[in-house]
């Protein structure tokens, strides 16, 4: 008998992101000269007033198990936020906190899936939401999105899909990997049709709401069409937008009764997020929100930088997205080129390899995010760290067309 299980070892793939980070950071280790553009993090510490108020929290007796969906004052400040910056009312037992939106995904995977029940994930992904889908029993349907358009949400696609055991589909806006932000009026016409299946319900994965620039509007599914409200989980996080990514504070909005049953879930698997870190999200959530807008400041000048760069490259395009901080490059140019080495380049996998081997620059491969052909560059780096970095990438990409 096998130590690791079949749900282990035959269905699920570690993360591709967390594997390329570890696998640059070995190799920086080991004394390779690695440039990764391979985070999916900020580079910014936390702002100050938020690490006092985790000291203050800790010096205050918050060292203790708190109730699993949280404590009741940071349950309070995430109704505020909600009511405040998205327009959706929730009452304390319709939100709850968890260690990170990563574990909010998964508590409502686990709390609400049967064997072979669907999810429909439109792509590009983040690419946990199949994995976190398969863990819990369920089955992921991937709904690709038109590259060539934009992968805006073409919603009859995403009809067609739709099944008698279809019970979520999810959405990210802004988007990891693409960055891309869904328009009111493609998440209109998506909730417009999801009218029509009262039996699907609808993650809204907004975990990059703040990151947004050139003045684009966020907008949230709920909130664009309330009829559907009782039926959308909104989730969000203090990772990105807070520079949190440690402190593992994930939360989100939802019927009283899926929040129960999420809750039972994290009362028997974590019991509670970190009691130090929900004080801190009181005070992330209700302090001085001014740092977000320095640290947009500079990822956007980051991605105009890279994207220009970029499309400097022989082989490689992008457009410049307006949220979140990626780019995401088209990479099809270069299928079918030779690298010096013999290997033909035959996908985004080969691709980011040969970066890799060739001249050190980790980016992460698109396929796992369901777009063969792309590949994903984060700009959380300096602009200093992105220029050398594109130097490398174009120095890589002309001798395949020497
Ligand atoms: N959702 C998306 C789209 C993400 O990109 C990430 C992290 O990369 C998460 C959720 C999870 O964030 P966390 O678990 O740190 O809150």
């Amino acid at each position: 008998m096998s130590l690791i299980s079949d749900r282990i070892s035959k269905n699920i793939k570690p993360s591709p992101t967390l594997m390329a980070q570890s696998k640059a950071n070995e190799l920086k280790a080991k004394g390779f000269p690695i440039l990764s553009l391979a985070s999916g993090e900020p580079d910014f510490d936390t702002p100050l007033h938020i690490r006092k108020a985790a000291e203050q929290a800790m010096n205050s007796g918050y060292t203790r198990y708190t109730p699993s969906g949280g404590l009741k004052e940071t349950k309070e400040a995430i109704i505020r936020k909600f009511s405040r910056e998205n327009k959706l009312e929730y009452t304390l037992n319709e939100v709850c906190l968890n260690s990170g939106a990563k574990q909010t995904v998964y508590n409502a995977m686990m709390a609400t899936l049967n064997p072979d029940e669907e999810v429909i994930i439109i792509s590009p992904f983040w690419v946990s939401y199949p994995e976190i889908v398969k863990l819990a029993g369920g089955k992921p349907v991937i709904v690709n999105m038109n590259p060539d358009k934009g992968f805006h949400l073409d919603e009859n696609i995403i009809e067609r899909a739709i099944t008698d055991k279809t019970k979520w589909i999810i959405i990210n806006s802004p988007n990891n990997p693409s960055g891309l932000i869904y328009s009111y009026e493609e998440l209109k016409a998506l909730a417009s049709m999801l009218l029509k299946y009262p039996h699907v319900n609808i993650i809204s994965d907004d975990i990059y709401e703040h990151l947004v620039y050139d003045n684009a509007e966020f907008h949230t599914i709920a909130a664009v069409e309330p009829k559907i409200k009782s039926r959308v989980l909104t989730i969000n996080g203090l990772s990105k937008a807070y520079a949190m990514t440690g402190w593992r504070i994930g939360y989100c909005g939802g019927s009283a009764e899926l929040i129960k049953a999420m809750s039972v879930i994290q009362s028997q698997s974590t019991s509670c997020p970190n009691s130090i870190s929900q004080m801190a999200a009181i005070e992330a959530l209700d302090g001085p929100q001014n740092h977000i807008k320095e640290s947009n400041k500079e990822f956007a000048k980051r991605r105009n930088l890279t994207s220009q760069l970029i499309n400097q490259i022989p082989g490689l395009k992008c457009n410049i997205p307006k949220g979140a901080f990626y780019l995401f490059v088209d990479c099809r140019d270069l299928f079918g080129k030779k690298t010096p080495n013999g290997k033909v380049l035959n996908s985004s996998v080969d691709i980011a390899e040969y970066f890799l081997e060739q001249v050190y620059v980790v980016v992460i491969a698109g396929s796992p995010f369901g777009a063969e052909g792309f590949i994903r560059v984060s700009y959380t780096t300096s602009e200093e760290q992105l220029t050398k970095s594109c130097a490398k990438i174009k120095e890589a990409c002309e001798l395949l067309f020497k």
